[in-house]
């Protein structure tokens, strides 16, 4: 039975629901008069209910759609205002035991070349990751409990975060490893994680049972209630994802809103990002082997559905996509995007060579990070941020989404966001950026609302100017 109060997977992503939520949405998606009630109901802005959102999913009436996508656009603006935060994802190690049919790093696959990254190669990668200017990291590891245990992910974690190279520091490492315990959720949070990150891959039981066919990860209720032993082990954030491309991708949009209303309803705080990550050719994988590829403006609806959907909850878009995808959907709810990634284990330091490759899935967006801090400013005209200043001053779950509630970006977020750029210009930028991102400065700070918060942002840019750097953005 459908209950998102309930902490078993059966309950809270119940397929019944979730096909009768389908069944609604493909009845009604011509009902001009309901479509237009939950168009109405989502310019409020509070965010719609999975079954709402699947309605406006399955129209294709051009107007409503439109209507869609300028109030994403709007939602977008309204609660993050133009700035987007950046990251770079770390990979730690590609020794896996499970058999993800879609991921090259599967225990089968005996030709990839498997690496762990020791302290002293994190060292190396977490300084040339400084050296681009990036603040915030996301760790990704394969599923190995004699390779990759809990005890050397906290190792890595303690490594990065005593780095401090030249002016650089990592000040939020958020991860994405396979589900674990509470006890072991509980070992994260005391390292000072951030979000804690894991992809549904697909909410579709049956399906997930044939794509994880062997390890740890094929147990469905375990991994889909990892988010609730990750809470009751005390983090705050936890970032939802779909793998978009293994299942339809209506059946996957309800059901991750259904996974973000269970946590709302069970913990009072719902998830504090969502990836939308897609299928992407790998060493031994083909995209084209699986059925449910989805088209870039399906993918971009999807976007905007849930920025409409849960106008709280961050967004998260990966270098698996091009500079042309990201043009599209960052405006329609995007806030947070990586930049000059790479998916290999190593390989910032010094580029792997071809024959030795360790990568996850091929990366679209190959720009440096210089270059796409220049193209957020000059051409998308968005302020890049590098603030991690929330997580550092105790403003997790339920306190983020308080701030962001209340709409209190624009005098917080925003000049935080204004002086880790100018960090980034002052120590990493090339003269044109700089350039760019020193009139873009000068521009916004003027749109700080409170005078008191304007004054004191120039005059901590002017410091930064001369030198200080031990703000806690
Ligand atoms: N091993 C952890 C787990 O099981 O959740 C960490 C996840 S992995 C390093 C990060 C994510 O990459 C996976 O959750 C999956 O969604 C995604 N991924 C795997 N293979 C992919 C591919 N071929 N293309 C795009 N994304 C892929």
């Amino acid at each position: 039975m459908y209950d998102p109060k309930s902490l078993k997977a059966a309950d809270f992503i119940n397929h019944e629901e979730v096909e009768d939520t389908l069944a609604y949405a493909e009845k009604n998606k011509n009902n001009v008069e309901l479509i237009d009630q939950i168009l109405e109901k989502a310019r409020l802005q509070k965010g719609l209910t999975h079954r709402e959102a699947s309605v406006l999913l399955a129209c294709d009436i051009p107007e409503k759609v439109q209507e869609y996508f300028d109030l994403a656009q709007k939602i977008k603006q309204d609660y993050y205002g133009n700035r987007i935060v950046l990251f770079a994802p770390l990979y730690l190690s590609n020794y896996c035991v499970n058999g993800c049919v879609y991921c090259p790093y599967h225990a089968k696959n005996k030709h990839i070349p498997r690496k762990k990254l020791t302290q002293e190669d994190i060292v190396r990668e977490v300084t040339a990751l400084q050296d681009m200017g990036h603040k915030r990291l996301a760790i990704e590891a394969g599923e190995d409990p004699v390779n990759n245990p809990i005890e050397y992910i906290l190792e890595c974690i303690k490594t990065i975060y005593s780095i401090k190279h030249k002016n650089g520091a990592i000040r939020r490492v958020n991860v994405n490893i396979a589900a674990t315990t509470v006890e072991n959720y509980r070992k994260l949070k005391d390292a000072g994680i951030g979000t804690y990150i894991l992809f549904q891959e697909t909410y579709h039981k049956e399906s997930y049972e044939k794509l994880h066919p062997t390890g740890p990860k094929h147990n469905y209720e375990y991994h889909t209630e990892a988010m609730d032993r990750a809470m009751e082990g005390g983090i705050d954030d936890v970032g939802l994802g779909v793998l978009f491309g293994l299942e339809l991708y209506k059946y996957e949009f309800a059901a991750l809103l259904m996974h973000a209303e269970h946590l709302e309803a069970v913990h009072g705080v719902g998830p504090h990002t969502i990836s939308v990550p897609r299928i992407k050719h790998a060493d031994d994988i083909d995209p084209n082997a699986f059925d449910n590829s989805i088209s870039d403006d399906i993918f971009a609806k999807l976007c905007a559905l849930i920025r409409i959907a849960v106008p709280y909850t961050g967004m998260i878009i990966s270098t698996r996509e091009s500079q042309a995808v990201r043009e599209k959907v960052i405006p329609l709810g995007i806030s947070q995007i990586s930049g000059a990634s790479r998916t290999s284990v190593g390989g910032y330091c010094e580029p792997e060579p071809e024959d030795e490759s360790s990568e996850q899935f091929d990366v679209s967006d190959k720009r440096t990070l210089d270059q796409v801090v220049n193209w957020l400013m000059k051409d998308m005209h968005y302020i890049p941020s590098f603030c991690t200043a929330c997580y550092r001053e105790g403003r997790t779950g339920d306190r983020f989404m308080a701030l962001c509630k209340s709409k209190q970006i624009l005098n917080c977020c925003h000049p935080n966001a204004l002086m880790t750029l100018k960090e980034y210009l002052v120590d990493y930028a090339s003269p044109d950026t700089r350039a760019v991102g020193e009139a873009l400065i000068e521009k916004e700070l003027l749109n700080i609302p409170n005078e008191k918060v304007r004054r004191i942002a120039a005059e901590h840019i002017a410091e930064i100017e001369n030198g200080k750097r031990d703000f806690r953005f």
